[in-house]
């Protein structure tokens, strides 16, 4: 028995492990599934960590159903299973999203603590500005009131020029009314374009594994099992909610095991089980457990505790568009990243110095930018941003080829656009395939349904061409590859279609809603909706998507449950 067990040593799950331990009062137990980070190269190399996913032993190697809005077509669908979750395995991009972003969430619940006047302190609480592994001057590019300096993970601006970096900062000097200079979107206001901050400190991956997780697990009180996948939550009783009720399902253990035919382990809390499985796993363990929407549990056998037609529901993400250029030869990444004999030595360097390609991220720079006001879908569709400063799509700047599922052409020099949507109304959801927990869920994002997606992403292409139309470009970008150099609007819808995939930010599948709303599965507080000692903290929680790459405020979302269980 201990006091808290924490699933998932994801994101969330490290940071909720950590502050609950750093008093010495409690006992924490965390269950992880997948594997430890310990030795994986690419978790600690940043610029090696796409290598990771999909088709890993570091990944829980999902798919997507095929996706009505994509030409049917399915593709993997990402989330880390190793120590640090997503956070070992994504792309590191570090950021929090616009402010209204989280005072549409403080209004939606009723709650104000997810203000953003509120949330913001813990900003300060979990970062620490560094210097880039390059050690140049910052001085511009970004905001320093505007971070935190002694916070757990250590973040930093690009270590290592891309190439193009000169060239995306000098385009929006020429074209600043569409594309406007933004020298920090860490502050809350996300519009405009400027130099990204990443998860990086020292030349490494500040992962959650290798900060929050490897500071706790440095205390008596803090137990990890690997290899632990959660099966199943356990009813332990009701609990007659004071003052007038009612009563509801405890839930205060659950079982475990290693895999199919496994022995299964069943562990105690005596205070909470906090579920950080993140936006698939989650509301698959809830499934699992009878918590969920009655019909679909019926039909797999598993008998409903809980009946909440939200369990699953409600999953949003956002949507990856590359737009790829052919280049002058010579001035991509392409090379390095098809050619084990330049890859070799860059290596070395990093094993040494933790300097060079292999110390940055995949993109320096990129931005957060709104459909004009007065586009036409808005004549006959409400605005989905989140509020009039936040955004519609965003543009990221790589200097390589990048395509998911589209393999590198063996030869040639590109570079990418990708034009990402950032406010998408179409929604997805999770169910259970199957009532065997070692069975992938069906995983249904439904991306682009709706006609505001359509309308955006098409908008979005446009847009990107604009920007990559500037004189900054002239003498490097040769031509438009594929699709890209469609016109109409017919023919933009079908290339959006051929190309999109997923930025890998799924969330929304056990979303916040207020105390007492029809629907939702968690109150403000993160607590089941009708249950007693269960709570869900991460990515999966949040009803709308954030202008921000998810893991900023996943770990947000985490700080302030953490400091409210405290608070208890
Ligand atoms: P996770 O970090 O996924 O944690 C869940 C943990 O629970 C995992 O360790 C998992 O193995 C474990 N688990 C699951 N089920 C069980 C079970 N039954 N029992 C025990 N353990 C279980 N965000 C950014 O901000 N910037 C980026 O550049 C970026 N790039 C990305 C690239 C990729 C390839 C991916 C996959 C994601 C990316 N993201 C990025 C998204 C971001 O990383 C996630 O939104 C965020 O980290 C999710 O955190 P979480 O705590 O909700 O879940």
């Amino acid at each position: 028995t201990y006091d808290y067990i924490v699933v998932g040593a994801g994101t969330a799950g490290n940071v909720i492990a950590n502050r609950l331990s750093a008093n010495g009062n409690y006992e924490v137990l965390v269950l992880e599934a997948g594997v430890s980070d310990d030795g994986v190269l690419a978790a600690h190399a940043p610029f090696l960590g796409p290598s990771l996913t999909p088709g890993t032993p570091y990944d829980w190697n999902y798919t997507v159903a095929a996706q009505a809005g994509l030409d049917g077509r399915s593709f993997p669908y990402p989330r880390g299973k190793l120590l640090g979750g997503c956070s070992s395995v994504n792309y590191m991009v570090h950021q929090f999203g616009s402010s209204e972003d989280y005072d549409k969430l403080a209004k939606d619940t009723g709650d104000s603590s997810w203000s953003w006047k509120n949330i913001r302190q813990y900003i300060f609480k979990h970062e620490r500005i560094v210097a880039p592994a390059d050690g140049h001057n910052t001085v511009g590019q970004y905001t320093p009131a505007n971070h935190g300096t002694t916070g757990t993970l250590p973040v930093s601006l690009p270590g290592n020029s891309q190439g193009i970096d000169a060239r995306v900062i000098a385009t929006t000097k020429e074209q600043a009314a569409e594309f406007p200079f933004n020298q920090d979107m860490g502050g809350g206001d996300v519009l405009g374009v400027g130099w990204v901050q990443n998860s990086i400190g020292n030349g490494e991956r500040s992962s959650s594994s290798t900060t929050y997780l490897a500071e706790a697990l440095k205390r008596p009180n803090v137990d990890l099992l690997l290899n632990a996948q959660v099966t199943k939550l356990v009813q332990t009783g009701t609990t007659f909610l004071p003052p007038f009720g009612p009563s509801v399902p405890a839930f205060r253990s659950l079982q475990f095991s290693k895999g199919p035919g496994a022995p299964v382990t069943t562990v105690m809390a005596r205070k909470e089980i906090i579920l950080s499985a993140g936006s698939i796993n989650t509301p698959q363990i809830l499934l699992l457990s009878g918590i969920g929407p009655k019909a679909d549990l019926q039909a797999l056998g598993i008998k409903t505790i809980i009946d909440n037609p939200s369990v699953g529901r409600n999953l949003s993400d956002h949507v990856l568009l590359p737009n790829i250029y052919n280049v002058k030869s010579g001035e991509s990444l392409d090379n390095l990243l098809r050619d084990p004999a330049l890859i070799g030595p860059a290596i070395d360097q990093w094993n040494t110095t933790r300097t060079g390609v292999l110390a940055n991220g995949v993109t320096n720079n990129l931005g957060f930018l709104r459909l004009p006001s007065n586009a036409t879908i808005f004549k006959t569709q409400k605005d989905p941003a989140t509020g009039p400063k936040a955004s519609h799509w965003e543009l990221l700047a790589l200097n390589f080829w990048i395509n998911p599922g589209v393999p590198q052409p063996p030869a040639g020099d590109f570079v990418t656009f990708i034009s990402a949507l950032i406010s998408p109304t179409s929604r997805g959801f999770v169910k259970l395939a199957s009532a065997d927990p070692f069975k992938a869920p069906i995983i249904d994002p439904n991306m682009v349904t709706t006609e505001f997606d359509k309308f955006a992403l098409r908008e979005a292409v446009r847009a990107t061409k604009r920007f990559a139309a500037g004189s900054a470009w002239k003498d490097y970008i040769t031509s438009p590859w594929g699709g890209l150099s469609a016109t109409s609007d017919a023919d933009i819808d079908a290339y959006v279609r051929g190309q999109s995939t997923t930025v890998f930010h799924p969330i929304g599948t056990s979303s916040m809603t207020a105390k007492g709303a029809k629907y939702g599965v968690v109150d403000p507080d993160l607590k089941v909706k009708g249950t007693d000692g269960l709570r869900i903290v991460d990515a999966s929680i949040l009803p709308t998507i954030p202008n921000a790459h998810t893991q900023g405020p996943t770990y947000l979302i985490a700080e302030k449950a953490a400091a409210a269980i405290l608070n208890c």
